[in-house]
């Protein structure tokens, strides 16, 4: 099929490269001109894993091409995918919808017959109405252009793999016609199809994301209990996460949410329960936000506690800037959030990421960075792991132990193995788990 994908952003890039993938004419449009320049090179702008390989083959054999105009798009495609940025609006309550309905807007007027939109952004309940409406008064094909709501569920750091094998594929359709152009669409993909009407669509996706913020605050919460009464968190999570009821999946305890999506569609569905009347839903997912803006602040008095003193003066390395690992996303990341925060108290502070330094130094240029693993820890008072890289993980104790001033690790992902790290002569400290290892 010939489908377009307008906005090309960590969402839409994936996608394009994943609907070429399953054998669709692909056109990708951004209003970026140097983003869709290095697109056309066959180049990723983002770091997500396999997407490079995606970009190359498929620019190459001109499966895949991009572009700023929607009227190229128009003419290139029948089929046209919305994935442009709902950030949180100027007051941080709803989302600024701008740029769904401006990208309709500069559509609209080239749409000359029978298309089908197909929204992936998530956005405030009631929005595909709104914008068939829109489209329906400013096309030329008017009500032959229909909205369908298809929300995406990818996790950045996996976005090619969510989008070529994801769990279930969820489409809100205005009618017989739009779901069969759908079910034609992703019939190469192997998951669940879902079909429901818009509102259901739209909703199953705040919905979605909203749970999961529950879940990560809930283990957060329980991970301060276990620090002030000596119980293992990582034990707790792993044997609650054996209920089939509750399950593993986002039990990791640590600093929090982060991200392009997470805090802010919280933050939008809290508002729109608000509206709705919902006041006890509203208040649930207040209740999660305040936990998560308050991980920083857990983070610091562990630190706190593990270096023995206040972190002024201290040279402290933070291990991590990417929101999450697998992605050079650093959105709201709350590595940054606890490296800001430490150098707010007056520590030294050098963040190390294998893959997200540039982008952190675009928004943070206030700190220190580095990308080489051994200097990073050269002369440190304290490591402190903020993102679960496997670079982390996998690192060797016994090589890095004798680089810092103090072998002291603090591990705010509960991702260290102690006992290796310990063995190698580091006094670990991890959050909501007893401090293992040899006093200096
Ligand atoms: P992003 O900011 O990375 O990308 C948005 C892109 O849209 C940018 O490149 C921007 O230049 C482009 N754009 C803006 N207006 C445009 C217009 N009129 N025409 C063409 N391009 C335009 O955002 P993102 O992270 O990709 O998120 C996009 C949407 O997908 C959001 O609603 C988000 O909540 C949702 N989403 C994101 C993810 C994720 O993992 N990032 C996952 C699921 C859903």
């Amino acid at each position: 099929m010939r489908v377009s994908v307008i906005g090309c952003g960590h969402l839409g890039i994936p996608h394009a490269a994943g609907m070429a993938e399953i054998g669709h004419e692909v056109i990708g449009v951004d209003t970026d001109q140097a983003k869709i320049d290095t697109l056309n090179r066959g180049e990723a702008p983002i770091y997500e894993a396999e997407l490079p390989e995606l970009l190359k083959r498929h620019t190459a054999s001109g499966q895949l091409r991009f572009t700023t105009s929607v009227a190229e798009a128009a003419e290139a495609a029948d089929v046209h995918f919305l994935a442009v940025g709902t950030p949180i609006d100027a007051d941080g309550r709803g989302y600024d919808m701008g740029q769904v309905f401006g990208a309709a807007r500069a559509l609209a007027p080239h749409l000359t017959r029978p298309t089908v939109i197909i929204g992936k952004s998530t956005v405030t309940p009631g929005t595909t109405a709104k914008l068939a409406d829109l489209l329906a008064r400013h096309a030329p094909a008017g009500r032959d252009v229909e909205v369908v709501w298809n929300p995406e569920f990818l996790r950045e750091g996996h976005a090619v793999a969510d989008t070529l094998r994801p769990d279930r594929i969820v489409a809100g359709v205005p009618s017989h016609r739009a779901e069969d152009i759908v079910r034609e669409l992703y019939a190469p993909i192997d998951a669940p199809l879902v079909v429901c009407d818009p509102p259901t669509a739209e909703m199953i996706k705040g919905a979605a994301n909203s749970f999961l913020g529950l879940k990560i605050s809930f283990i957060n919460a329980v991970a301060d209990m276990c620090a002030a009464s000596g119980a293992d968190v990582a034990t707790v999570a792993a044997t609650i996460g054996m209920d089939p009821r509750i399950g593993s999946g986002g039990m990791s305890p640590g600093i929090g949410y982060g991200g392009g999506c997470l805090p802010k569609d919280i933050r939008a569905f809290t508002a729109a329960a608000r509206q709705l009347g919902a006041d006890a839903a509203a208040d649930l997912l207040r209740a999660a936000e305040i936990i998560n803006e308050h991980r920083p602040a857990s983070a610091l008095d562990l630190i706190t506690q593990a270096l023995g003193g206040t972190p002024a003066g201290r040279d402290i390395t933070v291990w991590g800037a990417a929101f999450k690992p697998g992605t050079n996303d650093v959105r709201e990341s709350p590595a940054l959030a606890v490296a800001r925060l430490l150098q707010d108290r007056g520590a030294r502070i050098t963040v190390h990421d294998p893959h997200a330094v540039p982008t952190a130094l675009a928004r943070h240029p206030e700190l220190e960075y580095t990308t080489d693993l051994a200097a990073s820890v050269k002369g440190a008072e304290a490591v402190v792991l903020a993102t679960e890289w496997p670079h982390y993980r996998d690192a060797d104790p016994a090589a890095l132990r004798d680089l810092p001033t103090e072998p002291l690790i603090v591990d705010l992902r509960t991702t260290l193995d102690p006992h290796r790290w310990t063995a190698a002569g580091w006094r670990v400290h991890q959050l909501g788990r007893p401090a293992v290892g040899t006093p200096q």
